[in-house]
């Protein structure tokens, strides 16, 4: 179920390892060079349907279906901003990281009053300080990020939903690189807005966005005349989503693309895909500290990607350089200064095994080493195969990638 893609000339494959854009399963590829049809026909109708209801178990949404439409993930915070604020109203951004500001700079665009809780970068959402805060004021929204992929911290929406839920105030999420991978209960925790892309553990190319608002939400939008707004007009959607329909020209491969990912989640089933995230991302975690990284974030470590400090003395942007240039391997470093030179993050969302996260394991040892750096590589398979012994995960490894370990 992996994605190779075989770089002619390349002894190895090329491993997209990123926390997004993530690898795209060769099923997913074969669907997206069907012919493209009719957007409004039978036929893509039923498809168009088939997704729209394939999706609400994974937001944990039953009534309303959710809204489909071409955009990268900022657009789809764009559209989740745009109808829960407007010029005037006030919003507190929850930050812990580089996607809250984000979202303040959607909010200042359109003339929104913005207030923030702000906590350190690696830190979980300050649920207190969010609290107190809605106690002082009245919102119009509270925006918050489920897995903030600059840290790899999971934020409680839980929790925070049955915070806001209290209060007249809409709780909008960015579940980019969450969804699909992180679970999501929008129903039950109250999140009034879910927004999402197709490129993290949804398993599709960039270019696909995705919008759920709960029953709270479509009352408060309807009929309330926030401020310019067109294209992402949740009022525009929510008749056409309710008949089934693209509300513009649908994207028909993108749309086919995440027809076949979500049959595939669909053939796992849900709560194994979501395990597979948690055990995946934790056998990361685990054989990369025993090759001597520290973990960077504290409370809940998102399930979709692995954020990291390097060893001592291992420089992460030489590390992040020499992956890609010895081993084909594609990681993320980090935009925060004060951990430049030693952050690394590795997804963990989308179409991922055992054996992928070995492969990582393996050539983060191989690169440490060429740095002049020692590791524990035996150490850190054991460690990665759930303690099923180096020689078990070595061999998976070979496999994997098509070489001898132990060359
Ligand atoms: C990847 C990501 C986005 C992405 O936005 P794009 O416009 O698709 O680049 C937004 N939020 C989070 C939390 C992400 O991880």
């Amino acid at each position: 179920m992996n994605a190779r893609f075989p770089i002619s000339g390349d002894a190895v494959p090329y491993r997209l390892r990123l926390p997004g854009p993530t690898a795209i399963p060769d099923r997913v590829l074969r669907a997206m060079a069907q012919p493209i049809i009719a957007h409004r026909g039978a036929e893509f109708l039923a498809r168009f349907r088939d997704i729209q209801a394939g999706l609400k178990p994974i937001l944990g949404r039953t009534g309303a279906v959710p809204f489909l439409f071409a955009s990268t993930g900022i657009g789809a915070m764009e559209s989740a901003v745009v109808n829960v604020a407007g010029p005037g109203r006030r919003v507190l951004i929850a930050n812990n990281g580089q996607w809250g500001p984000v979202f303040k700079r959607l909010a200042l665009a359109i003339g929104a009053e913005v207030d923030e809780v702000v906590t350190p970068p690696g830190s979980p959402v300050d649920l207190e300080g969010v609290e107190r805060a809605l106690k002082a004021k009245e919102y119009a929204a509270v925006l918050a990020v489920h897995s903030e992929s600059s840290t790899g911290c999971l934020t409680d929406l839980k929790a925070l939903g049955g915070i806001v839920a209290q209060t007249p105030a809409l709780l909008a999420v960015d579940s980019v690189s969450g969804l699909g991978g992180a679970e999501m209960r929008q129903d039950e925790w109250g999140v009034d807005v879910v927004v999402s892309a197709s490129q993290k553990a949804l398993m599709c190319p960039p270019g696909l966005g995705l919008a759920s608002i709960s029953d709270k939400a479509w009352d408060a939008i309807q009929g309330d005349d926030l401020g310019p707004r067109s294209y992402f007009d949740y009022r525009r959607f929510r008749p056409m989503a309710e008949k089934g329909e693209p509300t513009y020209t649908a994207p028909v491969a993108m749309l086919t693309a995440l027809h076949e990912a979500l049959t595939m989640i669909g053939e796992e089933g849900l709560e194994a895909t979501l395990a597979r995230h948690k055990r995946l991302s934790a056998a990361l975690a685990a054989g990369m500290k025993a090759l001597g990284f520290s973990a960077f974030a504290q409370g809940t470590p998102s399930p979709t990607l692995v954020v990291m400090l390097t060893p001592e003395g291992i420089d992460a942007p030489a590390l992040i350089d020499r992956l890609a240039g010895g081993y084909n391997m594609v990681v993320a470093g980090t935009h925060f200064e004060h951990v430049k030179h030693r952050m690394v993050r590795i997804g963990t969302m989308g179409a991922l095994g055992d054996g992928d996260i070995l492969a990582d394991l393996h050539q983060l040892a191989a690169a440490i080493r060429d740095l002049g750096g020692k590791c524990d590589e035996a150490g850190a398979l054991a460690a990665g195969a759930g303690g099923r012994g180096p020689r078990r995960g070595a061999r998976r490894v070979s496999r994997r990638l098509g070489y001898p370990t132990s060359r």
